[in-house]
Parts: C-alpha cells; sequence; structure tokens
C-alpha cells in the first residue's frame, strides 16, 4: 500500500477552541504512514506525526482519558476507542490500529489534536488564577510547579495557603470547579 501523506488542519471554528488558540500545543498532525492491519487486514493502521512533542501533556491526558494506559519511563500512553487502539509517543508519534479509512484516521486525530489542546490549556488555566506570589509556602517554587503537581495528584489545592486567603475565594472556587470538571478529587 502506498504511503500517504494528508495534512490535517482541523481548526473546530468553535467559541472555545478560538479561545484555547493561544494555548495551543499542537496545531498540526500529518499522517506519515497508511499500512494494512495486522488484526484485520480489511482495515488500516495508521502513524501520524504532531508538529510538536507530547511528553509535558501525557500525564495530564492519562487524566482525562478515562481508559488510558500512561508510562511515563517508557514514553507513551495508549487507550481503546471503540476496536482501535491509540498509542501517543512523547516524541509525537501517534498510532492508530483497526481503522476504517483514511477519513476516519483524519477525524480521529483531530479529536486528539483538540483533547491535547484542551487538557494544555487547563493547565494554563490552573495556572492563571493561582495567586502567583511565587512564595513557597506550599513547597513548590514558582507557582507553575505547584500547578504541575496538583495535575500530576502529588500535592493538593489545599496546600495552596495563600489560596485560603478571602480575597482568593473566587479564584479557589474557579480551580475547584476547573480541577472537578477534569476529573479529579478536591
Ligand atoms: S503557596 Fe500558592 S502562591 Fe505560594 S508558591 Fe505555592 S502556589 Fe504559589
Amino acid at each position: 500500500m502506498k504511503i500517504a501523506l494528508f495534512k490535517i488542519f482541523g481548526f473546530v471554528l468553535s467559541h472555545r477552541i478560538l479561545s484555547n488558540y493561544g494555548k495551543m500545543l499542537v496545531k498540526k498532525v500529518e499522517i506519515a504512514q497508511v499500512m494494512p492491519c495486522i488484526a484485520d487486514p480489511a482495515k488500516i493502521r495508521v502513524i501520524a506525526k504532531a508538529d510538536h512533542r507530547l511528553e509535558e501533556v501525557l500525564p495530564f491526558l492519562d487524566k482525562v482519558i478515562p481508559t488510558a494506559l500512561y508510562s511515563e519511563r517508557a514514553g507513551f500512553l495508549t487507550y481503546k476507542r471503540g476496536l482501535s487502539i491509540i498509542t501517543l509517543h512523547a516524541f509525537g508519534e501517534i498510532a492508530m490500529t483497526q481503522i476504517t479509512d483514511n477519513e476516519e484516521a483524519v477525524k480521529i486525530l483531530n479529536e486528539i489534536k483538540d483533547k491535547i489542546n484542551d487538557t494544555w490549556a487547563r493547565r494554563a488555566d490552573l495556572y492563571a488564577y493561582l495567586p502567583k506570589t511565587n512564595c513557597g509556602e506550599c513547597g513548590e517554587k514558582p507557582c507553575m510547579a505547584f500547578a504541575m503537581k496538583v495535575l500530576n495528584e502529588g500535592k493538593k489545592l489545599s496546600d495552596c495557603t495563600v489560596l485560603a486567603e478571602d480575597k482568593y475565594r473566587g479564584a479557589r472556587d474557579t480551580l475547584v470547579s476547573l480541577l472537578e470538571s477534569a476529573g479529579y478529587e478536591v
């Protein structure tokens, strides 16, 4: 089967995605290789490449994709989508098995791109609502390090004692809501 190369732009013109445009981690995914699927020769196996490495976002995707299996050491995250097995590699490769055709491949890759960017934007949102004093009271410094720890479940929001001050009540409520909507226990 010929190697196919398709450019996928897939910009979803929703307000949400547009508002997060500046925070996009992955702007483009290209299909690099299409092969017959080993499990089902009637289907295809697809290798695609994101225009950005993925290691920073994989731990967060692990939190938001219920069926995800993530190995930081091996540098990949894999999950099932119907019959397909999707694997995202830290170096930016995306492998998919049991895909019906190129059209379905493009659709799934756009879904993955949106999921990556949405998850990445949540991380940025979390930092945006922290006090940003970089005081170190939580045991982390600067506040971005604390945000990363919270998203990796190494810290609780309550570890930021500054956030407990009355003037941060609104920010704290927003953070709780952001984390709960991403499946975290707060
Ligand atoms: S205690 Fe809060 S404000 Fe201080 S460094 Fe940690 S996250 Fe930032």
